[in-house]
């Protein structure tokens, strides 16, 4: 049986961090879907279908990696796609306190799904969504935390 990971977030924006969760989980999965969870009715910084497409020209060379967008349950949107895991990153306690919750729901929503966490690259946990966010307002350029270059392209965010 293929076993595929839903490696789910807001990813606003996908970050170096997040890229090396995902090539990492290469070693444990066959098939690894990046899932922008995006609920509707609340607004992003970066449109979501910009980051999708940003996403998926960082993982063009590798066809296991797939990319989606949802609003629903993150454990009801892995049992569609028949990903019996969900991949995390742990950067710190914060993280660990907030992942340790959301896991045992996932799986009280979706009992057959385990939740697979990998320690973040030291050098890459600092980085957060959030405080790149901040700089970009700013306008500070922000592409050497992210594998892709947004100083490249003109988004209204
Ligand atoms: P959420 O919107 O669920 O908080 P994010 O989009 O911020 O999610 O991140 C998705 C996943 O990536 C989470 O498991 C988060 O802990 C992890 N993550 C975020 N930043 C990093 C990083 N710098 N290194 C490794 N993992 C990270």
């Amino acid at each position: 049986m293929k076993r595929i990971a839903l490696f789910p977030g807001s990813f606003d924006p996908f970050t170096k961090g997040h890229e090396d969760i995902v090539l990492r989980g290469l070693h444990l999965f066959d098939e690894i879907i990046v899932g922008i969870g995006h609920n509707t009715a609340k607004k992003r910084y970066f449109p979501v279908e910009v980051m999708q497409r940003l996403i998926e020209e960082t993982f063009e060379k590798y066809p296991q990696i797939h990319t989606v967008t949802y609003d629903d349950l993150t454990a009801n949107m892995a049992r569609q796609l028949g990903a019996r895991f969900l991949l995390r990153g742990l950067r710190n306690t914060t993280d660990f306190e907030y992942e340790n919750s959301i896991s045992q729901v996932n799986r009280h929503v979706y009992s057959d799904v385990e939740t697979v966490f990998l320690i973040t690259s030291p050098h890459l946990a600092p980085i957060s969504s959030t405080i790149i966010r901040e700089l970009h307002k700013y306008g500070h350029n922000v592409d050497e935390f992210l594998p892709y270059k947004l100083s490249e392209l003109t988004i209204s965010a």
